[in-house]
């Protein structure tokens, strides 16, 4: 399985609708493996310095080994790759095959439609899995029991939530704050 926390794919949405527009978008998913089989717990959210064009993305070598400089350094993984495509069509081009950041067994690449200006979920677009024989394409169904977007905080406590405190103060100081600095500066006159 891929787990995916929520931050991680909604910062890659957003990291695409920052992308000029009409041009493809690639970033890649990094974490840590669970073995056996497919995919592992993401914990990083990589976008290479690519240059990015209508039919294409090409990402140099220099920019996919500082792309990667983090993996080492933490002891990560490159779990997965994500990139777009201009039309509905999601899947892989020839290219797509031969230049995919992996080609090791049970590597994936999500090929996401119309660029994710639709804020497509994972299993929106389609998900390839580099098999013994090649790419294959999952169906939707396989995809969605493969990957997991999960929270990154679920938060049942029964005191105040941080947000409400900042709420509650006029000045956007929190209460507690506020009250420090009124005393403050009464005590300097
Ligand atoms: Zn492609």
């Amino acid at each position: 399985m891929l787990w995916i926390p929520e931050a991680v794919w909604q910062g890659l949405l957003e990291n695409f609708d920052r992308a000029p527009e009409g041009v493809e978008r690639v970033a890649f998913l990094d974490g840590v493996p669970v073995p056996p089989g497919l995919g592992g717990v993401v914990t990083t959210l990589t976008v290479p310095a690519a240059a990015l064009s209508p039919g294409n993305y090409r990402i140099g070598a220099a920019e996919m080994s500082a792309a990667g400089k983090h993996l080492r350094q933490h002891r990560l993984q490159r779990l997965a790759q994500v990139h777009t495509h201009g039309g509905t069509c999601t899947t892989h081009s020839p290219t797509d095959d031969a230049m995919a950041y992996s080609q090791h067994l049970g590597a994936l690449s999500v090929v996401l439609p119309e660029h994710a200006q639709e804020d497509p979920d994972p299993w929106d677009g389609t998900v390839h899995v580099r098999g013994a024989a090649g790419w294959t394409e999952l169906s939707r169904d396989e995809a969605i029991s493969l990957i997991r977007i999960v929270p990154v905080q679920i938060d049942q406590s029964q005191y105040p939530k941080e947000a409400a405190r900042w709420k509650q103060s006029r000045t956007g100081i929190p209460a507690r704050l506020e009250a420090l600095w009124s005393r403050m500066t009464k005590a300097s006159h």
